[in-house]
């Protein structure tokens, strides 16, 4: 059987298995329209990081927008090339953020790629997402059994068990070279115990963490350095004791699951404000907070979530966005970090257009040791599990991204999500060693002080 294929058509669906509609800067609209809303101009293509390397038009957002409209009409004759074209999109968000008519062609490739045979149906994918769901802490056992076997330098093992792919993860395998010691405490375990996070007592909060999974599960470090963050420059607030966002769900064509995620997360959230009124809820990972300001977008129709989920989006900030440059002064230790640039995450810089707050508050860090990465909006090629499904190009992606880097001679790259983190360490470990990326909220915790 080819590697790509599409049995089922998109129209032949189940509302369990598609969303009912996008919502696009234009307003409400069904997959069809939101497709047909590409008038084919081609000014997106240049852009594309999957374009411009191939060539293939099939593998441009005009491409992708039109196999969605030729298969809901059933007329897709070369059912193969719409799966390649659907699987290979990066989900990046580039196309939009040039596109005069913002036509979400990520959400619609998404949507596409919901009609692939067998898309998520895999059966580790599901047990993972359900366990996440239903047993986070049975979740988090297998994941320090596998971390535990990673330490005794047995990862090998760990995989051979399928550790990995129960916990829906068969990616983390060959992302540990660049992950460095796996932790063995998460985060939320860290945060839950931090009487100076916790709920009882307070009446009221500026902030509540929300600790998305790269950060809680791989990268405890950025999330005990977001939270010491939002206390200096933001003040008090607590931790919300979250469920996963949904993400990896809705990403992986688990759309009931991504709806469970959401709900749990927006109940936790309406208790919360009940006692302690308005709050930001703030992430640190950009993939999981993108995905939560369009909860929305998992209810519509004349669902009773949908405003609910409306009012948690509208309360989601990243951590990029929330710090006000005015209060961070720099430490005389800032200067070992060398030349520093910012990579602009995908779901950063396009999905929610937050490109000029870190870089105010970096900046200020760096002084005259900034300089601007030439394509910093340009995908590192990580995006989620991309890295590890669609090795070649993901790879040709971040080649181009690593000669960037060295063209600007940095020591330090700046990034804003798990994903980036894993992909630009891993590259520049091979090819730049002497580059490192690191989280903004890392950097910040390092080399910035409040001021007074
Ligand atoms: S997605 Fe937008 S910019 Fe790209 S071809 Fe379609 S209309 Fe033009
Ligand atoms: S989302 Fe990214 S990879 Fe997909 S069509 Fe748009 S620019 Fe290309």
């Amino acid at each position: 059987m080819s590697k790509y294929e599409i049995n089922e058509l998109y129209g032949s669906d189940s509302e369990n298995r598609h969303l009912k509609t996008l919502l696009t800067d234009l307003g409400e609209r069904t997959l069809y329209d939101a497709a047909a809303q590409c008038n084919r101009c081609g000014y997106c293509e240049t852009v594309c990081p999957t374009y411009m390397l191939t060539g293939r038009e099939t593998l441009s957002a005009r491409g992708r927008n039109q196999f969605v409209r030729l298969l809901v009409e059933g007329k897709a004759k070369n059912t193969h090339a719409a799966a390649e074209a659907l699987s290979t999109c990066l989900l990046c968000g580039a196309c939009t953020s040039a596109c005069y008519a913002k036509v979400p062609t990520a959400d619609i490739a998404l949507e596409g790629r919901r009609s692939l045979s067998g898309y998520g149906e895999n059966f580790f994918s599901k047990i993972a997402v359900e366990t996440l769901l239903k047993a986070p802490n049975l979740f988090a056992l297998w994941l320090k059994a596998a971390y535990l076997l990673k330490r005794l330098g047995l990862a090998r093992l760990a995989e051979g068990l399928g550790l990995y792919n129960f916990i829906g993860m068969p990616a983390l395998k060959d992302a540990q070279n660049s992950m460095g010691r796996p932790p063995l405490r998460f985060a939320s375990e860290i945060l839950k115990k931090n009487q100076a996070l916790a709920q009882k007592g307070k009446t009221s909060a500026a902030w509540a963490y929300f600790a998305p999974c790269g950060p809680n599960y791989i990268f405890p470090e950025v999330a005990l350095a977001t939270v010491r963050n939002l206390k200096k420059y933001l003040g008090d607030g607590i931790f919300i004791e979250n469920s996963c966002c949904g993400l990896l769900a809705h990403n992986y064509g688990r759309l009931e699951d991504a709806r469970e995620f959401a709900k749990k997360n927006i109940l936790r959230y309406e208790k919360l404000t009940g006692s302690l009124g308005k709050f930001a809820v703030i992430g640190d990972c950009s993939s999981c907070v993108a995905f939560m300001k369009t909860y929305e977008q998992l209810f519509t129709g004349n669902d009773e979530w949908r405003p609910r989920a409306a009012a948690f989006a509208a309360a989601v900030r990243d951590i990029l966005e929330v710090i006000p440059p005015e209060k961070v002064k720099r430490s005389q230790k800032a200067g070992t970090a060398g030349k520093v640039v910012y990579h602009d995450s995908c779901r950063a810089c396009h999905g929610q257009g937050i490109r000029l707050e870190p870089r105010a508050v970096l900046k200020k860090l760096a002084l005259e040791r900034w300089r601007e990465l030439p394509e910093s909006d340009w995908c590192c090629g990580g995006a989620g599990a991309y890295a590890f499904t669609q090795t070649a190009m993901s790879n040709a992606i971040l080649e181009r991204k690593l000669t960037n880097i060295a063209s600007t001679q940095a020591d330090t790259v700046v990034v804003g999500a798990t994903s980036c983190l894993i992909q630009l360490n891993s590259g520049l470990k091979a090819a730049y060693p002497t580059a490192k990326a690191v989280h903004y909220s890392v950097f910040l915790d390092n080399f910035g002080k409040r001021q007074e």
